[in-house]
Formats: structure tokens, sequence, C-alpha cells
């Protein structure tokens, strides 16, 4: 059997003709960047993450990047950021030569831990990004008391977790200051290239947003203020419009799947539950938690990625490659120890959990069209290398 990591082949399969018609589309009009496929891909995200503003980038990078300059993160400003996450959410901060400052993981989300960032606050902060990760919100309850009763803002690194809802039923994305998407091929939303997307509440910020996108002018050609160019193109926001209505069965298919697996290793006795932070005999693989699943809110987790933690990790990955199943490490290097971020003074610091999470973690295929014979082929492998 093979099972790949991510199959978008069959994703395109079942859409193939609505999707066929968006390109051909865009080709007819020649009407490629921005545009009337812009503007309804905008409404239509702000309609379904119940958001006042949307505003289409060019990439999940460049909204978060877009984000911090529309906020006026400067050089020497302080951004807290977790430092177990895709290189883009500190990268974005340097390159303002604004300084990240590194926070660490919660053991069983994985997402930034409220209770250290305090501790990491000082009078030149201005900003924290909590990233949702893995497609499940960060505890933004604890994140925005803190950030009010510092004066601070909130930029959502909501890339891998478009449409997660956090357990007050509110989307990932609308709880901050401003909300970053990205529509990369391998996220829940993907169109046909890079694609992104930021969200805001605040009717100035959006504006700031959309002036910004296009260089900062306005009237264009007249510059009060510098920006860029994160335009989305006509053709990603046409493919994105036709995936859009399938966002919510293809992410309770990533749950079902997840579900799945957590009956099947706990069947297999290699875990007694979801959620376990430590390897013993009874838990040779620990799974992921969706802490806010008994909310009664549909989007609780919506697993771009499904990571589990084993020993022999390494040893591990080999053993599935070998039996042609994809899996990737998310991500083996956290921040503090980037030779590019070397010289920051929290590098310094300590991060027990992101350093396990970096030496343990695999994550295994649970895009939503994989089969149930897949899952247990997966499950069934990972058992033979564990005995
Ligand atoms: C994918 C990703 C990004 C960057 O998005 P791109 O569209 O690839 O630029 C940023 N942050 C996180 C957490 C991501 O997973």
């Amino acid at each position: 059997m093979n099972v790949q990591l991510l199959d978008l082949k069959a994703q395109y399969q079942s859409l193939k003709s609505e999707l066929d018609a968006a390109l051909l589309k865009t080709a007819e009009s020649q009407y490629f960047i921005m545009g009337p496929e812009v503007t309804k891909l905008e409404d239509e995200i702000s309609e379904y993450l119940g958001a006042n503003h949307s505003v289409g980038v060019s990439s999940g990078t460049d909204a978060l990047l877009l984000a911090l300059m529309a906020l006026d993160i400067k050089a020497g400003d302080e951004v807290i950021v977790p430092t177990y996450s895709f290189f883009a959410t500190a990268g974005v901060v340097s390159r303002l030569n604004a300084i990240p400052v590194f926070v660490d993981s919660d053991p069983v989300t994985f997402n930034i831990d409220p209770t250290q960032i305090e501790a990491k606050i000082t009078d030149k902060t201005k900003a924290i990004i909590p990233v949702h990760l893995y497609g499940q919100s960060a505890d933004m309850d604890a994140i925005m008391e803190i950030a009010k009763k510092h004066n601070l803002k909130v930029v959502e690194d909501g890339a891998q977790a478009i449409s997660a809802q956090y357990k007050d039923g509110k989307c990932v994305g609308t709880i901050g200051d401003i909300g970053c998407y990205s529509f990369f091929p391998s996220k829940n939303l993907g169109c046909f290239g890079d694609g992104g997307m930021t969200v805001t509440m605040d009717a100035d910020l959006a504006e700031l947003l959309k002036v910004k996108r296009v260089h900062g002018g306005k009237p264009k050609y007249y510059h009060s203020m510098i920006g860029g160019n994160f335009r989305l193109d006509a053709i990603q926001a046409g493919v994105l419009s036709v995936k859009l209505p399938h966002l919510d069965s293809w992410s309770q298919a990533r749950r079902d799947n997840a579900t799945l697996y957590t009956k099947l290793f706990v069947e297999a006795g290699l875990a007694e539950e979801e959620g376990k932070i430590s390897l013993d005999e009874n838990n040779k693989v620990l799974l992921p938690k969706a802490v806010y699943k008994e909310t009664g809110h549909k989007n609780y987790h919506i697993y771009n990625q499904y990571v589990i933690r084993v020993e022999k990790r390494d040893e591990l990955i080999a053993h599935l490659r070998s039996a042609n199943i994809g899996c990737e490490i998310y991500y083996p290097v956290p921040f503090h120890k980037q030779e590019c971020f070397k010289d920051l003074p929290s590098s310094k610091d300590e991060y027990p959990n992101a350093d396990y999470a970096a030496e343990h973690s695999i994550a295994l295929p649970i895009y939503p069209e994989l089969t149930k014979e897949q899952i247990e082929y997966v499950v069934n492998t990972i058992k033979a290398f564990m005995e």
C-alpha cells in the first residue's frame, strides 16, 4: 500500500470541472491581479469567518508581514512569538528589524504557553503573534488578557487554521487585531500557488492593510507611508471561491480521521488516551488532543497536521518511508536553535517543551480523502516497528 502525506490530486479530481472553469475564466478575462474575483473572495471569507473586513494578499508570510507593517512595528520593537512554529512567524519580525522574543509551547497543544508570556514582556514589547499550530486555536482568552493589560497588539498566525474555532465559537483570526491565513496548497484551504488573507474587525486597520498591500500610495503614487506588493492574483481567488464551500466537510473528514487514529492506536495498545505528555510502557505514542472539543462548536480543531510524538523518531520515519508512508517533521528546529537567530537574547533561554516536540514529533497523513484501510495500514506499520 502507498499512503502519501498529502494527495492533492484526489481533491482536484472531485472538483475538476469547476476548478478548470475558474482557471479558464481568468484566461478569458485577462484580468490577472486583484479585481472582482479577489473582492468576491474577500466578501466570502468575511462572511464565512464572521470577520468585518478581509484583505487578500500574496501569501501567508506576506499576510503576517503586512499585518505587522499596518500595526507600525518598527526597528527595535519586540514581538513575542512561540519558538515552535513555521519559520515565517519569526522571520517577518526580523525582516522589519524588530526583535522576535521566543516563548515555549504548551506540552499538549504545541501552541504558545500563555503562562510564560508575561515574563518576556519589556517596555519594548509591542505585539504578540500566537500561532494556531496544526489547526487548533491557541488559548486566546489568556493571550488577549495579557495583551490588554500590557497594551500589546495581537496578530494571529492562522496559516494552518482557517475556520478553526476557539472555545467561545469565534473563528481564529477574528479575535486579535489582525488575523493572517495562508492558501499555500498544503493548507486546508489551498490555492494553485501562493496566496493569503488578512482579516480584521477594525475599519481603520482594514484601510491600512489595503493601502499598504499596494505600496502604501494613497492616492496612487502619493506616499505618506511605505507598503509593498502584497497583491492576490485573480486566478487564486477564483480557485479559492470554488473550494471554500467544501472547507467544512474537508475539515470534518480530517477530524474523523483523527478520531480513527486515536481508536486504532488505543486498540493497538500503543496509547491510553489523547493528550498524554510523557512516553511510558503504556504510551509509546503520544496522541494529539483537541482541547476545545467539548465546547459544542464544530471546528474545534481542523487538523491541518496530525502530529504524534514517539521515542526513536528518526528510525520510525525511515521505517514508515520504507513502507511507502509519507510523513514529515513539523518542525525539527525551534527558533531559539536557528543559526540566524542565535544572537537574539531570548535564544539563550530554555524551551524544554519545544525541544521535546522538535525531537519527537512526526506528522502522519491526515488529508480528507484517506481511506480507513490506509489509516489502518499506518497504525499497523507503526505497531510493527514498536514490537
Ligand atoms: C504556512 C505557514 C505560514 C506561511 O504561509 P505561506 O503562504 O507559505 O507564506 C506562516 N505561518 C505558519 C504557521 C504556516 O504554517
